[in-house]
């Protein structure tokens, strides 16, 4: 189970060292995905049976002891059906979570040596739909932005082209959420530099 503030090195890897030692099979993927989304308790998704008893099949299975219906740990993910092995998976998301400048779906080819572009897109598209908050809200009050670009490329001039010119960075990557919004109004982020 992870906490609302989930911990670096505890509830997930710091770093690709630590990814590839923490996800080495499938397995053991599986029995991340079985913590994190069953870690309060598994409701059967059959019978609607609440933290009731269950019997472990195999790593990522699961059988309801009061249906016998068997549930799997994908089921209703990104996951589901998929033939590609979820070691791939994990780190096809560290690779696009990581990237502070966004990630293309060649870049990601290339990275994890896919074998074709179509796939490369398609994964991409399926993780960027997995990061989107369900209910999400717009963003509202004031709001800090990490860094930026100002102004067009310039005209190479005598040879030298020196690009885009680049803004000072602002001190914070926070959101600031204004009053009575059900928070406290403190930023969202501590990542105050
Ligand atoms: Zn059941």
């Amino acid at each position: 189970m992870i906490d609302q503030q989930p911990r670096a090195g505890i509830d997930y890897p710091r770093n690709w060292h630590e990814l590839l030692a923490w996800f080495p099979e499938d397995a053991a993927c599986l029995r991340y995905l079985e913590r994190l989304r069953w870690g309060r308790g598994l409701t059967c998704r059959f019978c609607g049976a609440v933290d009731g008893s269950w019997w472990q099949m195999r790593d990522g299975l699961r059988r309801c002891a009061l249906c016998r219906s068997e549930t799997s740990v994908t089921a209703g993910t990104i996951f589901a059906g998929t033939r590609t092995p979820l070691v791939s998976w994990f780190a096809a998301i560290w690779y696009v979570v990581n990237q502070k400048q966004g990630v293309s779906a060649l870049g990601l080819q290339r990275v994890l040596g896919l074998g074709s572009y179509e796939t490369a897109w398609t994964w991409l598209h399926k993780l960027r739909r997995g990061m989107v908050l369900p209910g999400r809200e717009l963003l509202a009050g004031a709001v800090e932005i990490d860094e930026t670009y100002v102004g067009a490329r310039q005209t190479s001039v005598g040879g030298r082209s020196p690009g885009t010119r680049r803004s000072s960075r602002s001190p914070s990557r926070a959101t600031r959420r204004p009053s009575g919004c059900g928070c406290d109004g403190s930023p969202t982020s501590s990542a105050t530099r």
